[in-house]
């Protein structure tokens, strides 16, 4: 094969491994846990978190309602025990029942509010949990679909890169050197096609006699104005 071809073949193999790479950096980058996925769990943890909370000061009220609820049998056992006689005492005793049975009722409409909320909250969690095994199922397809797709990059990536070994090595050493040296300043693209007497690195039309040298395929020719390697198929 004469170079141009050569350089062209590699030049092929080159671009497809640029491909693979920048494909395989993107899947790379999205493998691992999301924003979204993190956010329903810690959605979760904080409304658990909540409901613990709740049920804590439900304890508390629970325990100042039976409080309330014995002080009030403990007057009323004085008043109606028929220990106590005087009429004035028994008026005492009468007021201290009342105020008691007072503060019962808003302790327990305190706990009735109390209930509600815990109730309220334990939607809220079970619809987050809901939402988190929602955001993990679809999570772990990606995922797994994220991995073969980097199993079959590398594979690809792999038979690519021995393709390339096996391609330059049919080229000789002051060649592979100009064409490195191109693909760093021209962004990868070292060789290039002339269609139309015209260069498709940068479309200049190319003067006569390099299209006739560039023709023969057997001299490194390059383009007049970008300087990448010509070649016409
Ligand atoms: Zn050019």
């Amino acid at each position: 094969m004469a170079i141009a071809a050569e350089l062209y073949a590699l030049q092929e193999i080159d671009s497809a491994i640029d491909v693979a790479r920048a494909t395989l950096a993107v899947v790379e980058e999205q493998l691992g846990e999301t924003e979204e996925l993190t956010a329903a769990r810690s959605a979760v943890e904080e409304h658990r978190e909540a409901l613990r909370a709740l049920h804590d000061s439900q304890r508390d009220v629970e325990w100042q309602v039976d409080d309330a609820r014995s002080h009030v049998a403990a007057v009323e056992k004085k008043l109606y025990g028929g220990t106590v006689r005087n009429p004035k005492e028994l008026a005492g005793l009468n007021d201290d029942a009342n105020m008691l049975k007072g503060q019962l009722q808003r302790r327990e409409d305190e706990l009735l509010n109390h209930m509600v909320k815990v109730e309220d909250q334990e939607t809220v969690l079970r619809q987050a949990e809901v939402l988190l095994k929602e955001v993990e199922g679809r999570w772990r397809g990606e995922q797994a679909d994220l991995l073969s797709q980097k199993e079959r990059l590398e594979a690809e990536l792999a038979e690519l890169e021995n393709g390339r070994r096996a391609q330059a090595g049919h080229i000789e050493g002051h060649a592979l050197g100009l064409y490195d040296l191109l693909r760093d300043r021209r962004q990868g693209k070292a060789v290039v096609k002339v269609e139309r007497g015209m260069c498709q690195g940068c479309r200049i039309s190319l003067p006569m006699s390099v299209l006739q040298r560039a023709r023969s395929g057997f001299d490194l020719v390059q383009c007049v104005s970008c300087e990448r390697i010509l070649y016409v198929s």
